[in-house]
Order: C-alpha cells, then sequence, then structure tokens
C-alpha cells in the first residue's frame, strides 16, 4: 500500500472536519475540531496534518474547502485570504498562506459549497459530467456550478444562493435575508423556513403549505440553472432537502412546467427524474470536499509543465 496521501479540510460555520485519504473507499484518518477563533482553530489543524504526516506517511497535496467569502482569484494578492465573513476575528485570514508555511505541498483552496460539487463530481452523483451544479439547502443556500469541469469563478466566486427569482404570486412573506430579504436564502435556508413558521423544518408535515414555496422557489433556482449555463444534472442537498425528500418530485414536475417546452428536458438531461437528484455522497459530500480539493491541486502539479 502506498504510503502517500491526500488531507482534507471542510472548514465549517461551527466544526472543521479533517480527511486523510484518497477518497471515500480510502479514508486514513478522519478528525474534527470546532471552529473557533482563528489562531487557535488554524493551529490544531496544523497540528492534525503534522500528527498523520508522522503516523500516515507522505502528504501528497492539501486540499481547503472553507465557509466564506474567500478570494480565490490566482493572481490577486488576496488569494486564499477570507473577506467579510461575519465570523468574528475570520476577515482578513490568509487561510492558504497558513498552511503554504507550514506543508510544503500542493494546496488546493475553494468554498465549502464548491468543494463538495467537486466531490459529488469525482465520486458521487455528478461522476463523469463536466457540467452540472450542487445546490445545498441547509442553513444557507450555496450552489457550486461546474462548467467544462472547472467551478464557474469570476472576480468573485459566483452566490446563486443569493439570487432575486419570480415569487409565488399566492406566497408575500417577506424574506429573511438580512441583505436581500427574498433572495433564494432568504426564503428556503433551514433559518428561513424556521422564522417564517415559528417550528423546526424537521417537524414540519410534508403537506404544510411552506413546502409548496420552498418548492417553488427551489423551482425557480434550478430554471435559472438550466438557462444560464446548461447543467447536465443538478445535484440537490443540504440539511432540508435530505430531510424533506418530497420536495425532489415537486421541483422536478415545477421544473418541467416552468421551461414549459422551450427546451425538450427529456432529450437533453435524459428526463428529469435523473436530473435533478440526491447527492450520492450523501452527509459526506462536505467533508469529501476538501479531499476532492486535494485531488484536483495534486493532479494539477503533475499536469502542468516543468
Ligand atoms: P449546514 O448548511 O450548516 O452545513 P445542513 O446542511 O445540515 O448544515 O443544514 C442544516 C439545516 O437543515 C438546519 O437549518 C435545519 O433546520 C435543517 N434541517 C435539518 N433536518 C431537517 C429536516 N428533517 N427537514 C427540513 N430541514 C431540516
Ligand atoms: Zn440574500
Amino acid at each position: 500500500m502506498t504510503r502517500r496521501f491526500l488531507a482534507g479540510i471542510e472548514l465549517g460555520g461551527t466544526w472543521c472536519r479533517c480527511v486523510a485519504g484518497t477518497g471515500p473507499g480510502d479514508i486514513r484518518a478522519e478528525e474534527e475540531v470546532p471552529t473557533r477563533d482563528p489562531q487557535s482553530t488554524l493551529a490544531a489543524l496544523a497540528r492534525i496534518l503534522e500528527r498523520w504526516q508522522s503516523a500516515l506517511g507522505e502528504l501528497a497535496a492539501l486540499g481547503l474547502a472553507s465557509f466564506g467569502p474567500m478570494d480565490l482569484r490566482r493572481d490577486s494578492p488576496g488569494y486564499g485570504r477570507l473577506g467579510a465573513t461575519p465570523k468574528s476575528g475570520w476577515p482578513g485570514i490568509d487561510l492558504r498562506g497558513f498552511f503554504a508555511r507550514r506543508f510544503a505541498v500542493p494546496i488546493g483552496l475553494t468554498t465549502d459549497v464548491i468543494g463538495a460539487a467537486l466531490a459529488e463530481g469525482r465520486w458521487g452523483a455528478a461522476r463523469g459530467l463536466a457540467d452540472y451544479a450542487y445546490v445545498t439547502v441547509g442553513t444557507g443556500v450555496g450552489v457550486g456550478l461546474i462548467a467544462g469541469g472547472k467551478a464557474v469563478l469570476g472576480c468573485h466566486h459566483p452566490e446563486l444562493g443569493h439570487i432575486r427569482v419570480a415569487r409565488s404570486p399566492s406566497d408575500q412573506w417577506r424574506g429573511s435575508c438580512p441583505f436581500h430579504q427574498d433572495c433564494v436564502e432568504g426564503l428556503v435556508s433551514g433559518p428561513a423556513i424556521e422564522s417564517r413558521t415559528g417550528s423546526r423544518p424537521a417537524d414540519i408535515p410534508p403537506d404544510s403549505a411552506v413546502w409548496d414555496a420552498v418548492a417553488h422557489t427551489l423551482t425557480q433556482l434550478a430554471h435559472v440553472l438550466v438557462l444560464a449555463a446548461g447543467p447536465c444534472r443538478i445535484v440537490m442537498g443540504g440539511g432540508v432537502m435530505d430531510g424533506q425528500p418530497h420536495l425532489f418530485p415537486r421541483i422536478r414536475r415545477g421544473l418541467e412546467r416552468s421551461i414549459a417546452g422551450y427546451l425538450d428536458l427529456e432529450e437533453l438531461t435524459g428526463g428529469v427524474d435523473r436530473y435533478i437528484v440526491r447527492p450520492a455522497l450523501g452527509t459526506h459530500a462536505g467533508r469529501l470536499g476538501g479531499l476532492a480539493v486535494a485531488a484536483e491541486a495534486e493532479s494539477s502539479r503533475s499536469a502542468a509543465p516543468g
């Protein structure tokens, strides 16, 4: 057995999850640390990697999949730094630099949702596809959009969870996003549903009218994705989708109605039931995100000339 291994770190709002291995079939170690102030959290993560280097062998590459916003422009002086995250102490932290100073290996860096998208593409429900989207509906709403095998990145990483979509005429709720009120996240994140209903989303029965509104909004998000980027599959995960499987048929039928024959979805997608799907990695997509980013960093280094 090879002694080389990849390490992935998913930096989340409450926990940072570290994984060593080469993929879901070869996980050699896993550890978690609570996300506290950046100094103690990053030091704890570095100690885990150092321990793994002594115990497991040669670290071949490191992947970081983090909460954002984050500067992902490779030519920017701020590459790898966190932006204006509401997490106290973290804005401006040079995430990539911290690890690059301690570990002389290729380091890949991306957002948590793009990391999960890459993991689903490498090992999960979007395997073999170069164009697809991964949507998470949980504490927030995020979209990892992959086009031509690469995450779509502009002068900042797209934040499709915050787009405004057509509201259902029967739904006037104002929404809960502090920036945009009734953007997608402001309407369908777990906390949005909770603030709208006063109930924990897990306790709301499937026949509640709130799920009609949630399905409508997510249908509209899917409509935008289909027309903006032509993904060959849309993978939908996160705590809300995971806990409310009845949303899937509603969104699939809703998408057919919304596209209204403008595209032949049946022909383009092989049928909408195979088009809007659950993640194959289940709740592991997030923690495997860092590993997928590490795998990408390693292969891009071996592909680089010279
Ligand atoms: P995060 O987005 O923080 O990574 P999750 O994807 O696990 O975390 O999503 C957490 C959200 O999912 C919470 O807002 C919670 O209310 C919601 N949630 C958890 N279980 C259910 C369920 N059974 N039905 C609907 N929503 C749920
Ligand atoms: Zn918003």
